[in-house]
């Protein structure tokens, strides 16, 4: 099928933020095998960038290379007795899998309704909301080695995920282009509730047996509430991530403010929330020139109009070091900046 390089195009339509950047050359991939022709043609060598919805993501300046972005199609199904192997290609868009996923009666992405982005993004930063994570229904994916030209299957034991990372965040950032994903999914239900705004809205709505359609509903019906909706103000969902601490150090903060928020992790040590601490350094709904934090929930940083990356960048770091002055806690970003 070959592939067309365009140059100098606009990357303000490609990421949430909407900021306006320019990528030197541009490749959009439809099917998988034109990976090998980029391979063929040495566009790996080269400063590259693989590109899903943009969703998180922070240009700072102009790309100065290939921005590779993935637009593969396709969905299929495999049900092995009470399991359902459901296969989609990168590009995707994860919210319209979910949904396919609830009208097929196919249990476990419902609680990850309406978390933007493409299917391919889906492994790179195990995303999660609402008590679930990627990694509990992930079973394999097909990647492309830019390195070795060849394409390399990872099972879930291949990808080292955690907590907003994974393999293909972490050592091996930007050498993989993943082309599908198999998620494993099952025909019956096992009902996730257990997140507090979860419940409460359920009972509001005197819904006491939940289906997962249900669940998908309430949880988009939620996260319309809480957060900004991309196509009018710019943003890339939560900019940090929350940070884990020791119990020791928990402590130690704890008898200072004892109304912290925290939840406690399986291997002892304590996350807490990112959203709460940079409320407390009372930056919730602040805006410098171009760049803001949400009024509704301050992990959101956001794009009044015309910010630079810069501008929001500059913003990050100031709250990072007042949250770290006030709670001796270093915040770390969960947007990837470019
Ligand atoms: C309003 C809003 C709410 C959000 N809520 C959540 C949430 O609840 N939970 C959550 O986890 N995230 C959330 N996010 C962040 C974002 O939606 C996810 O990280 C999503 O998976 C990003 O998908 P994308 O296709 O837009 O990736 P992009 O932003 O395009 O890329 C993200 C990273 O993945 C890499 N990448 C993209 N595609 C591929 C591929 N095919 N192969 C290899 N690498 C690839 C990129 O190089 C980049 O490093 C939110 C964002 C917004 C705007």
């Amino acid at each position: 099928m070959g592939i067309n390089i365009q140059s100098d195009i606009s990357l303000k339509k490609y990421n949430t933020f909407g900021i306006e950047e320019v990528a030197q050359h541009f490749i959009e991939i439809t099917e998988a095998t034109q990976l090998l022709d980029a391979y063929e043609s040495g566009i790996f060598e080269k400063d590259f960038l693989t590109l899903g919805g943009g969703s998180n993501i922070l240009f700072t300046q102009p790309y100065a290379g290939y921005i590779i972005k993935i637009n593969i199609k396709g969905i299929k199904a495999n049900q092995v007795q009470q399991e359902i192997f459901l296969t989609a290609s990168a590009g995707e868009i994860w919210n319209d899998l979910v949904w396919f996923c609830v009208n097929n009666n196919y249990n476990g992405l419902e609680n990850m309704a309406l978390i933007p982005g493409t299917v391919g993004a889906s492994p790179v930063q195990n995303i999660g909301a609402y008590g679930t994570e990627l990694m509990d229904i992930f079973y394999s994916c097909v990647a492309f080695d830019t390195l070795e030209g060849v394409f390399r299957i990872f099972y879930n034991e291949d990808c080292q995920f955690s907590y907003r990372d994974s393999i293909f965040k972490s050592e091996q950032k930007g050498r993989y282009i993943i082309t599908e994903v198999t998620y494993k999914l099952h025909t019956s239900p096992s009902i996730n509730s257990s997140y507090g705004a979860i419940s409460t809205e359920l009972e509001k709505r005197k819904i006491t047996n939940p289906t997962i359609r249900d669940i998908a509903e309430v949880v988009s019906f939620i996260r319309v509430e809480k957060l900004p909706d991309p196509s009018t103000v710019g943003n890339a969902g939560s900019f940090f991530k929350n940070p884990i601490v020791s119990a020791e150090q928990f402590k130690k903060i704890k008898t200072l403010f004892p109304e912290m928020i925290s939840y406690d992790m399986p291997d002892g040590r304590i996350k807490l929330a990112a959203g709460w601490l940079i409320e407390q350094c009372n930056w919730k709904g602040k805006v410098i020139g171009q760049a803001g934090v949400w009024k509704n929930q301050a992990l959101v940083l956001i794009n009044i109009q015309s910010a630079t990356g810069n501008e929001i960048f500059e913003l990050s770091s100031e709250i990072i070091n007042d949250v770290y002055q006030k709670f001796n806690v270093k915040l770390e970003r969960e947007v990837n900046i470019f």
